[in-house]
C-alpha cells in the first residue's frame, strides 16, 4: 500500500538511528530505518525531507483552562494570591457571553496548533453563575476544531459543588452532553469527603475518568490527597484519576512525602504539576527562604508515579503568563525542579508526549505502525536545542493532514566584523 505522505530521514530520542515514516489515510503504515534510496519514498504522495530534525508524536496539553484564558485586559485589579484570582474571576465570569468565551478560547487553540499541539483537555467551569455556556461553547470548538486538534472536556466545579447549590445537577447535564472527564475541586467546599464522592460516583454512574485540582498550597497540612488515594482504590479506578497542583505535597518532609508518593504511583494517579501557576501563587506567605510551592517531582519520578505538566492558565488573574506552548512550561519546570541532564529531556519531553498520553487515555498516539498520524516536526536535529530554544514547529500534522507551519526568519544588519 503506498503512503501518501512520507517524512524521510528523522531523529527521535527512541530510535537509536535516523527513520522514515510513511502515512496513509491518517495513520502510520510504516516506520524503519532510513535508508538512502528507499523505493517507498519514491511512490509517495509527498515528501517531506527531515534532513536529521526531531521529530515527535504531537505535543499534548493536559491541563488547560480555555473559559478563562486572556483576562488581563478586563481585569479591574491585578490578583496576588488563590484567593484574589478565584474572586477577580468570580466576578469577571458574570460578564461572560458565548462569543467572548469562543473568542478567547480559540486565540489558545491556534497558538497551540502552531506550536504543535494535537491534544488538550480543557476544564471547563460549571456552576449557577455561568451555566453551561461556556461547556456548549466547548463542545461546539470540540467539534469544529476536530480535524486540527483533539480537546477533551473536563466539567470543573471551579466554585465547589456543595457551595454552589445546582452545580451538581449542571455537572450531570453536561455529562449527559458528551463531558469528557468528571472535574473537581478539593478547596472549595467545607465538606471534602461529600465532594469527592458526589466527584466519583459521577465518574462510575457515566464511566469516565477524574481530574481534580487538589490541595493548591503550601500548607503541609492541606492533604486531600489521602482521600483520593482511598477512593481510586475504593472505587476500582486506578489509572482514570489525575490531579493537578497537589503542591502542599512538595512542603512536606521528605520522609513523609516520600511515602505519600509511593501511594500515589500505586494507585495510578497521574499528578499535572501546573508550575506557571504555582510558582506564581504559592510561596507568597514566606518573608525569606520563599518555597517554590510545586508538587516534588523527582520524588514522585522516583517513586514511580506518572507526572507531567500543563499550562493551566494563559494571561490571566491566576497565571498572568504564558503562550500555549507545552514546551515553555516543560522549560519552567526544568528550571525549577533542577532537571538538566541528557536523559532530564527525554523525561520532559516524555511528560508532554508519551507520559501525557497515558493520563489522558488516548488510543492510536504515539510513533508506531497503527497510530494515528499526530506528529511535529521541529526546526532542530538536536532535540536538547529543540527543547531549551523552544525552535519553530516546522510542520505540525493532525491524522495525516498539514495543520500548522512555522518559518522563523531573522535579517541581520550591518555584519561586517571589525579586525
Ligand atoms: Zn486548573
Amino acid at each position: 500500500m503506498e503512503p501518501d505522505l512520507i517524512i524521510r530521514c528523522f531523529s527521535n530520542p527512541h530510535f537509536g538511528t535516523l527513520m522514515d515514516v510513511g502515512i496513509r489515510d491518517g495513520k502510520i503504515i510504516y516506520l524503519q530505518e532510513h535508508l538512502p534510496g528507499n523505493p517507498n519514498a519514491l511512490s509517495a504522495g509527498q515528501l517531506i525531507e527531515a534532513n536529521g530534525r526531531v521529530l515527535l508524536p504531537g505535543l499534548i496539553e493536559p491541563h488547560i483552562h480555555l473559559d478563562k484564558a486572556f483576562l488581563l485586559n478586563l481585569m479591574t485589579k491585578d490578583a496576588f494570591s488563590i484567593e484574589q484570582a478565584i474572586a477577580s474571576t468570580l466576578e469577571l465570569k458574570h460578564s461572560f457571553t458565548s462569543t467572548d468565551i469562543e473568542t478567547r478560547s480559540i486565540q489558545v487553540i491556534q497558538q497551540a496548533i502552531a506550536n504543535g499541539v494535537t491534544h488538550m483537555r480543557c476544564h471547563v467551569e460549571i456552576d449557577p453563575i455561568v451555566g453551561l455556556i461556556g461547556f456548549e461553547v466547548m463542545l461546539a470548538l470540540k467539534e469544529r476544531y476536530f480535524n486540527q486538534i483533539t480537546l477533551q472536556i473536563v466539567a470543573f466545579p471551579q466554585e465547589g459543588i456543595a457551595k454552589q447549590p445546582g452545580t451538581e445537577e449542571l455537572l450531570i447535564q453536561a455529562l449527559q452532553l458528551g463531558a469528557d472527564v468528571v472535574g473537581g475541586i478539593t478547596y472549595q467546599d467545607a465538606d471534602l469527603q461529600a465532594h469527592l464522592s458526589t466527584v466519583f460516583n459521577l465518574a462510575k454512574t457515566f464511566n469516565k475518568s477524574i481530574d481534580l485540582h487538589v490541595d493548591f498550597s503550601d500548607d503541609p497540612s492541606m492533604l486531600a490527597i489521602l482521600s483520593i488515594i482511598r477512593m481510586t482504590h475504593a472505587y476500582e479506578m486506578q489509572g482514570r484519576v489525575s490531579v493537578g497542583h497537589l503542591t502542599s505535597l512538595g512542603s512536606l518532609p521528605y520522609e513523609e512525602a516520600q511515602v505519600i508518593c509511593t501511594a500515589i504511583a500505586e494507585a495510578g494517579i497521574h499528578v499535572m504539576s501546573l508550575p506557571a501557576t504555582d510558582l506564581y501563587l504559592n510561596g507568597r506567605g514566606d518573608d525569606h527562604r520563599h518555597r517554590r510551592g510545586l508538587t516534588p517531582v523527582p520524588l514522585l519520578l522516583e517513586q514511580g508515579a506518572n507526572v507531567i505538566y500543563g499550562s493551566n492558565n494563559i494571561q490571566n488573574p491566576f497565571t498572568p503568563f504564558g503562550t500555549a506552548d507545552p514546551l515553555d512550561t516543560g522549560m519552567l519546570l526544568a528550571h525549577t525542579t533542577y532537571m538538566g541532564s541528557k536523559q532530564d529531556v527525554v523525561t520532559l519531553i516524555e511528560m508532554a508526549t508519551t507520559r501525557a498520553a497515558k493520563a489522558l487515555e488516548l488510543e492510536n498516539y504515539g510513533l508506531y505502525i497503527g497510530a494515528d498520524a499526530d506528529l511535529v516536526l521541529f526546526e532542530s536535529t538536536n532535540l536538547r536545542s529543540a527543547f531549551y530554544e523552544r525552535v519553530p514547529r516546522r510542520y505540525v500534522w493532525k491524522r495525516g493532514q498539514l495543520v500548522a507551519s512555522t518559518v522563523k526568519q531573522t535579517t541581520f544588519y550591518n555584519e561586517q566584523v571589525s579586525s
